[in-house]
């Protein structure tokens, strides 16, 4: 059973996103060609404990590090190393941070200086596709009226998107009931209460849907490598539509 927060819940779970949103601005400060996937996440990880947050993904299932940082066809959970990011590369930073015991989760992926116009479009295509979802995300819809509006904008777009990865419930864990699907049929799924919350985080490939996993066990990649976009927000569902949290 999914439950709406409580308005003490929801406090937490803003200031844990406002969190998540300044360790994004202070990695998109630093973002650029040169720098190394460890160094960016330094800068999240100081940041969420600099205004008293703690990083939900340090640990969680063995992760070793404060943010998933994934270089171009790594789709998502990208350990941070001493790869070197380079002009015309695209980033993705998956960050969580964790307040009074509840959780932010936010993933966006960033231009390393001068990209090229398919990268461009792709990062389009995936930023808007996350706002076409949360058009739908309002009590009284249901659940997969989300998930249908964000396959619908990238499908048509000729774009592709993985199977098996999916957005989730959010609360006192980063991940909870219910998974969030990124496309498929409307009208499926709970009923959308107000003070449900969900972390929505469409993954948009440029060529096809398949993945594969890297040798060290977290990374997933696109199998034809080409490239990957991933944006995410937390967001509350309102009487009127939602909120975001994940956002100063
Ligand atoms: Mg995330
Ligand atoms: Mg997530």
């Amino acid at each position: 059973m999914i439950v709406s927060k409580t308005d003490q819940e929801l406090t937490y779970m803003k200031k844990a996103g406002i969190i998540v949103a300044l360790a994004h601005r202070a990695a998109q400060s630093v973002i650029r060609p040169g720098i190394t996937t460890k160094q960016i996440n330094e800068v999240v990880e100081k940041t969420i404990l600099e205004n008293g947050g703690i990083p939900s993904f340090k640990g969680l299932y063995g992760f070793p590090a404060a943010a998933c940082i994934s270089v171009n066809s790594v789709m998502a959970h990208g350990i941070p190393d001493d790869t070197i990011l380079h002009d015309g590369d695209i980033v993705s930073v998956d960050i969580g941070a964790c307040y009074q015991g509840y959780h932010g989760d936010s993933a966006w992926t960033y231009a390393v200086g001068n990209i090229s116009e398919d990268a461009k479009s792709l990062l389009n295509i995936c930023e808007k596709s996350l706002y076409e979802g949360l058009k739908m995300a309002k009590a009284g819809n249901h659940l997969t009226d989300i998930s249908h509006a964000i396959g619908e904008f990238v499908f048509s777009n000729g774009y592709s998107m993985p199977r098996d990865y999916a957005g989730h419930g959010i609360g006192t864990s980063v991940h909870e009931e219910p998974a969030v699907p990124n496309f498929g049929p409307a009208g499926q799924g709970i009923l959308l209460k107000e003070g449900m919350t969900f972390a929505v985080e469409p993954m948009v490939f440029a060529g096809r849907p398949q993945t594969r996993s890297l040798p060290d066990g977290f990374g997933i990649a696109t199998r034809d490598g080409k490239l990957s976009a991933h944006f995410e927000h937390t967001i509350v569902i309102t009487k009127d539509g939602y909120e975001i949290l994940t956002k100063v």
